[in-house]
């Protein structure tokens, strides 16, 4: 340790940028609420299946403004993703349905999302992105007046403003399972 005091003028711009980051996110969390209303009446069996991208075929994209909601919701549950649970595992094994907590011998290459618990669980659940919030498989209730394509987009473009605003050359849209590698 060197004992040299930080310049103030060296922390002034990361103030600035964790306080910009602050207030965007603030923003984030304003889409993420219209977009739990409006997905409010649909139901779901909460398997977790969707959280096997291999199983669904489909894999939530994210922008930069997300991935930072992520991290902070990842570091504010105590660190960095267990390293073991970085890389998406990919499991030998038999059949694609099962209940919470399967052995590893029951997977099979279901790519499963790093944020999801051996409980089944989404360990960043408040802070998913919009591709999680958004997505419904087969198996749930969608209600007679259901959301639009339109109304989506609408979400879709209100957050690539916030992100483009976030980090003009960052993410405007990459799977998830690269964007946390
Ligand atoms: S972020 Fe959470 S809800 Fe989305 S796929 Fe991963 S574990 Fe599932």
């Amino acid at each position: 340790m060197s004992g040299k005091r930080q310049n103030p003028k060296d922390t002034a711009p990361r103030q600035h940028a964790r306080e910009q980051e602050r207030a965007l996110l603030a923003e984030l969390a304003a889409v993420y609420r219209d977009v739990d209303a409006a997905y409010g009446a649909y139901r779901c069996p909460g398997t977790s299946e969707c959280c096997h991208f291999a199983v669904t075929g489909r894999e939530p994209y994210v922008t930069s403004i997300e991935l930072a909601a992520i991290e902070r919701a990842v570091a504010a549950r105590g660190g960095p993703l267990a390293p073991k649970k970085r890389a998406l595992p990919i499991y030998p094994g038999s059949s694609g349905r099962r209940g919470p907590n399967p052995a590893p011998s029951e997977y099979r290459d279901e790519r499963i999302c790093p944020l999801l618990t051996r409980e089944g669980r989404c360990s960043i659940y408040a802070a998913r992105p919009l591709g999680c919030r958004s997505f419904w498989c087969h198996r749930a209730d969608v209600p007679a007046e259901a959301v639009s394509r339109d109304a989506l987009a609408g979400f879709v473009r209100r957050i690539q403003t916030i992100a483009q605003r976030h980090r003009p050359d960052g993410d405007q849209g990459r799977p998830l399972s690269r964007a946390l590698g």
